[in-house]
Order: structure tokens, then C-alpha cells, then sequence
């Protein structure tokens, strides 16, 4: 299986706002095909030629149902400062405990499947702990984030729900944010 920019949905299908649904865990070779495709989508992403011959946009994370899977796996790939990568690809991730404190990404988020970047303040958690299946590890794991691999898992987690990251910005204040919201 290989993806690319075809086969990514855009906000208008409504499997992006359908919720997931669970899958069994260990995957089955099939479920696992697909979860291998997506971390390997999400790591060519950050390549600049594979983006050119491709068409592909930059990411570091994405979701099942952006290619029409409605089921609950994602995959995250995020290159640290110091070269270090955090990665992910997980099944039935659930956020089981969270801060009250919030982050945002100052200059708002960004989603493969909204053509058009909207404008506004996402307000997340500063740190989760998620549940979940890890392909990576074959075990179910207790994940703690905190900052932006915390706003990253929270957008991919959302995509499940059938939530878009614009669904959290302010309608009346799009830039709205709460004193003690820590900015990223
Ligand atoms: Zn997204």
C-alpha cells in the first residue's frame, strides 16, 4: 500500500465527521498494512522531494479516516530539535488523563484535509497521558506528552471523533486565548 495526495480526503467527505471505529489488537495484516503506509505518508512528507514529486504537503501526523479508513488508527512522526524523532503509530489511542492547562500553536494549526489553513487559536491540553496500541512497540502503552507532540496526538485523536481542528476555534473571538495558556 502507498499513499499520496490522492488519497487524501478533503473536510467535505463525510467520513472525516463520522467517529471511528475500534480494531483489534494485535492488527490484523491488513489493518497493520495500512497503519505502516500511514507513518510511512507522514516520514516521506517531511522529505522536500518526495513532497515535489508528489504533491504532498508537509505533515507530522495523520488519522485513518483522512484516507477513508473509518477506523481508529494514527500516526505521528515528529522530527525534535536535536534530530530526535518522536514517533507513533497507534490503534484505539484514548486520552485518559489530561491537564487542565492549555498550549496553542501560535500560528494555528494546519490539517491535510483543510485545503484552506483557517485561522484561530486551537486550545489543547499542555499534557495527556494516552492509552493505546502501539504498532511500533506491539504493546499497549500508557503515552505521556506534553507541548507540541500533546497538540499533534490531540488533533490526530480528534480526527476519530469526526472533530476538525477549526470545530475548537472562537466563532465570535477566533483569537481568543486564556491568560495562562502556555503559547508554542
Ligand atoms: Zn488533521
Amino acid at each position: 500500500m502507498f499513499i499520496d495526495s490522492k488519497n487524501i480526503l478533503l473536510d467535505s467527505d463525510p467520513i472525516l465527521r463520522k467517529k471511528a471505529v475500534s480494531v483489534c489488537v494485535p492488527l490484523s495484516a491488513e489493518d497493520r498494512e495500512v497503519l505502516e503506509a500511514m507513518l510511512e505518508y507522514v516520514r516521506n512528507s517531511q522529505d522536500e522531494k518526495f513532497c515535489e514529486e508528489y504533491n504532498v504537503r508537509p505533515s507530522v501526523g495523520i488519522a485513518a479516516p483522512q484516507i477513508g479508513v473509518s477506523k481508529k488508527m494514527i500516526a505521528v512522526s515528529i522530527k525534535g530539535e536535536d534530530e530526535q524523532v518522536i514517533e507513533f503509530a497507534l490503534a484505539n489511542p484514548k486520552i485518559i488523563a489530561n491537564s487542565t492547562k492549555k498550549t496553542y500553536l501560535e500560528n494555528g494549526e494546519s490539517c491535510l484535509s483543510v485545503a484552506t489553513d483557517v485561522e484561530g487559536i486551537v486550545l489543547r491540553h499542555q499534557r495527556i497521558t494516552v492509552r493505546a496500541y502501539n504498532m511500533l512497540t506491539d504493546k499497549v502503552e500508557e503515552i505521556k506528552l506534553k507541548g507540541y507532540p500533546a497538540v499533534v496526538m490531540q488533533h490526530e485523536i480528534d480526527h476519530l471523533k469526526g472533530i476538525l481542528y477549526y470545530d475548537h476555534i472562537d466563532r465570535i473571538d477566533p483569537l481568543y486565548k486564556p491568560a495562562d495558556a502556555i503559547s508554542i
